[in-house]
C-alpha cells in the first residue's frame, strides 16, 4: 500500500515517526506552513521557518525514503497580528520555489477582517502563481466558517478544482460537495474525525475529490492514521484500488496541478489519465 499524506506537520515530529510512516507505506507528503504554538513576532521568523520547509525538512524526510513538498502561506491565526502581516510581502519569493505545491494554510480562524484580508490576498497569489490553495476551516463555528470560506473562494475567481477545504466533518462536507472544490479530512486519535467516521463519509459521498490526512503536529496526533483509515476502508468493503485512489492518486492529482510535484509514480498517474474512464458514483464506494 502506498500512501501520500497531503497534510502533515513534520517539523514537530521525530525521526521515529518518519521511520514508522515509511514502514506503514507513506512515501510522499505535503507539509503546510502553519502556526508553531508560540506566536511569532517578526516576519524574519517566518522566513527561517519557510526555509526549513524547503531545505532541512525535505532532507530529513529523504533520509527515511519519504518525498517531501510543502505549502507556503500566512496562517489565519497569525494574520491577526500586525507584526506578522508583512509576511504577505515575502510570499511571492517563496511561491516561486520548485517544491512549493500550494498556497496555505490560509482561511479563517476566528473570522476577523484581518483574516479575511490575508485569505483573499493569498487566493489572489494562488491565481497569480497558478498554484492550488489549501484552506483551513475553523475548528469553532465550522459550518459558518466553511460557508464564508466558500464565499471568499468564489469571489477570488480561483478555479474551485484548485482549492481544498480542509478539516471537514459530516456536517461541513455537505456544504462543499458539488462546489468543485476538493474536500480534506484530518483524522485524529480522539477528537474530531476518526477512521470509522471517515469511512462513513467515503461510503456516503464516494472517493472523488477526497483527501485524507493525519495533520499530525505537536498536539495529540498520530502520523499513522492515514494507514489506519486505509485499513478501515478495506474492512468496510472498499477495494485496494479505492484505497490507492484516496491515499495516493487523489493527493497526486490535487497537488500535481501545481506542475511541481516531483515524485516517483507521478508519471504513471499522468499516463493512465487518472479519472479517464473511471466512473465514481456519488454515494457509492
Ligand atoms: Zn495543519
Amino acid at each position: 500500500m502506498r500512501i501520500f499524506d497531503p497534510h502533515i506537520h513534520m517539523t514537530s515530529r521525530t525521526t521515529d515517526d518518519y521511520r514508522a510512516m515509511y514502514d506503514a507505506g507513506v512515501r510522499a507528503l505535503v507539509e503546510p506552513a502553519f502556526w508553531l504554538g508560540q506566536p511569532r513576532t517578526h516576519p524574519a521568523s517566518f522566513a527561517d521557518y519557510f526555509d526549513a520547509l524547503l531545505g532541512w525538512e525535505p532532507y530529513r524526510a529523504a533520509q527515511f525514503g519519504i518525498q517531501h513538498h510543502c505549502t507556503i502561506g500566512l496562517n489565519p491565526k497569525e494574520a491577526n497580528d500586525p507584526r506578522c502581516t508583512p509576511v504577505l510581502d515575502l510570499l511571492p519569493r517563496y511561491l516561486a520555489k520548485d517544491s512549493v505545491v500550494a498556497v496555505g494554510e490560509i482561511g479563517y480562524d476566528t473570522m476577523t477582517d484581518a483574516e479575511e484580508h490575508a485569505f483573499a490576498a493569498q487566493l489572489a497569489l494562488a491565481v497569480e502563481f497558478g498554484l492550488p490553495a489549501l484552506v483551513h476551516t475553523p475548528h469553532r463555528d465550522k459550518a459558518g466558517g466553511t460557508a464564508r470560506s466558500l464565499a471568499v473562494v468564489e469571489e477570488s475567481g480561483i478555479d474551485p478544482g484548485f482549492v481544498v477545504l480542509d478539516h471537514l466533518n459530516e456536517v461541513t462536507v455537505t456544504e462543499v460537495i458539488g462546489t468543485g472544490c476538493w474536500m480534506g479530512f484530518s483524522i485524529y486519535p480522539d477528537t474530531k474525525m476518526t477512521p470509522q467516521r471517515m469511512v462513513g463519509i467515503l461510503k456516503k459521498y464516494g472517493t472523488e475529490h477526497m483527501l485524507v490526512n493525519s495533520a499530525a503536529d505537536w498536539g495529540h496526533s498520530d502520523p499513522l492514521l492515514t494507514r489506519i483509515t486505509a485499513e478501515a476502508m478495506l474492512d468496510a468493503g472498499f477495494d485496494e484500488d479505492d484505497v490507492d485512489r484516496v491515499m495516493w492518486r487523489n493527493p497526486l492529482m490535487f497537488y500535481g496541478q501545481s506542475g511541481r510535484l516531483d515524485l516517483d509514480g507521478y508519471n504513471d498517474v499522468q499516463a493512465a489519465g487518472l479519472y479517464a474512464g473511471n466512473s465514481i458514483a456519488r454515494g457509492g464506494s
